[in-house]
C-alpha cells in the first residue's frame, strides 16, 4: 500500500515510522495540506492520510479518485473537513481514529482552564524578569464552581470526571445523555439553564450544522456575566466576531481556545517571521484574559502513539477487505 501522509510534522513521522515496522507500508510524508492546488500530490497514492486542517471538498475528492486513491484514513476524531458525500459518490472510504485518547484533550482543557484562571503563564514570565509581584494574578477556586459541559462523549466525560474530582458541581446537555454520568452526580439540563447558571463552560460537542456558532451573542446574552469559555472542540463552534464582542463588553471574562475558526493556513506553522494577515486572530491574541493554543490538546505521547496504531489499523483491514471497524459514512 502507498500512503500519502499529508499535514505531517516531525512527530507524526516519528510514531508512524516507528509503527510502520509492524506493516512496511510505502509511506511518503508531505508538509504541505492537502487540498485543491496539493491534491495532484495523491497520484499513484492508495491510501491519504489528512488531518484536522486538510481540505476535501468534492473537487478535491474527485481528483483523489482520478489518482486512484481508494481510502482516506484520517487520523483524528472530527470529520468536518471531509465531504462524505462526495466520498460515497467517488467509492472512496473514510475511516478516522473514533478515540485516542479522551483524556489528552479532557487535560487540555483543564490546563486552559487553570492557566486563566490563576495566570501561571504571566506569573512564569515575571519571575524569570525578577518580578515576583502579585499584583493582577488574583484567580478563584474552581472548587465548588458550576461547570457547563456540551457534550459528553468521550471526551466530555473524561471532562466531567476531572471537574468532578475538583469539588465541581457539573451540569451537561447532550443530545443523548450518558446514564453513566448521572450516576456520578452529573445533572442534564437543557442548554438555557447550562448558560444561566454556569461559570465556566467547556464544549466537548462535534461541528456539525446544528452545533455551528452556537456560542454566538443570543447564547452569550443568558451566561453569567465574567463566565468563562474553553473550547477544545472545533473553531466553528464559537462565532469569533460575537465572543470578542462580548469580551470588549466585559460579559465573558476568560476565553481559553485550542481551535479557531481560521485556523486553516495558521495553526501548526512557525509563522513568527511573518506578517499575520488575520486581524480577527490578532484582535483575540490582544486580550489580556484570553488564552489560545494553537490545537494541541490531542498532543501527548500516549494519543500518538493510539492514533498511529488505529490508522495503521484501519489501512490494514482496507487492504484485507475485513469490516471497517471506524469508516464514516454520508448521514
Ligand atoms: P464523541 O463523538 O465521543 O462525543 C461527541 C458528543 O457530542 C456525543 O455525546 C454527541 O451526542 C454530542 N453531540 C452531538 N450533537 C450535539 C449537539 N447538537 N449538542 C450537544 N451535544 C451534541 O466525540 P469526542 O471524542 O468526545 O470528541 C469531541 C470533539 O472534540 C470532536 O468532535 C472533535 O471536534 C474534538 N477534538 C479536538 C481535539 C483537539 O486536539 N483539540 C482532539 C480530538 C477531538
Amino acid at each position: 500500500m502507498r500512503v500519502a501522509v499529508f499535514s505531517s510534522k516531525p512527530y507524526d513521522r516519528r510514531y508512524f515510522e516507528e509503527y510502520n515496522q509492524v506493516y512496511n507500508y510505502d509511506l511518503s510524508f508531505f508538509d504541505t495540506n492537502l487540498n485543491t492546488q496539493t491534491s495532484n500530490l495523491t497520484q499513484g497514492f492508495d491510501v491519504v492520510c489528512v488531518f484536522v486542517n486538510d481540505h476535501l471538498n468534492e473537487e478535491v475528492i474527485e481528483a483523489l479518485a482520478d489518482n486512484g486513491v481508494k481510502l482516506i484514513a484520517l487520523r483524528c476524531a472530527g470529520f468536518n473537513n471531509v465531504d462524505l458525500k462526495a466520498a460515497e459518490k467517488y467509492q472512496i472510504k473514510v475511516t478516522r481514529v473514533p478515540a485516542y485518547s479522551p483524556q489528552a484533550v479532557a487535560e487540555h482543557a483543564l490546563a486552559l482552564i487553570l492557566t486563566l484562571n490563576r495566570k501561571t503563564h504571566k506569573a512564569y514570565n515575571r519571575v524569570k524578569e525578577g518580578n515576583f509581584s502579585l499584583d493582577k494574578l488574583i484567580g478563584f477556586n474552581v472548587y465548588n464552581k458550576t461547570v457547563g459541559v456540551i457534550g459528553t462523549g468521550k471526551i466530555g466525560q473524561a471532562f466531567c470526571e476531572i471537574m468532578l474530582g475538583l469539588g465541581c458541581k457539573v451540569l451537561a446537555y447532550d443530545i443523548a445523555p450518558q446514564s453513566s454520568l448521572k450516576d456520578r452526580g452529573v445533572s442534564y439540563v437543557t442548554l438555557e439553564e447550562l448558560y444561566k447558571n454556569s461559570d465556566i463552560i467547556s464544549l466537548h460537542c462535534p461541528l456539525l450544522e446544528a452545533t455551528q456558532h452556537l456560542i454566538n451573542n443570543e447564547s452569550i446574552n443568558q451566561m453569567k456575566t465574567q463566565v468563562m469559555i474553553i473550547n477544545t472542540s472545533r473553531g466553528g463552534l464559537i462565532k469569533t466576531e460575537d465572543v470578542i464582542k462580548n469580551l470588549k463588553d466585559k460579559k465573558v471574562g476568560y476565553l481559553g481556545i485550542d481551535v479557531y475558526e481560521q485556523e486553516e493556513n495558521l495553526f501548526f506553522e512557525d509563522k513568527s517571521e511573518q506578517i499575520i494577515e488575520d486581524d480577527t486572530l490578532l484582535r483575540l491574541i490582544s486580550f489580556p484574559n484570553v488564552l489560545i493554543t494553537s490545537h494541541q490538546a490531542f498532543l501527548t505521547s500516549e494519543a500518538l502513539t493510539e492514533i498511529s496504531k488505529t490508522v495503521f489499523q484501519n489501512i490494514h483491514d482496507f487492504e484485507n477487505q475485513t469490516s471497517l471497524m471506524n469508516e464514516v459514512k454520508a448521514q
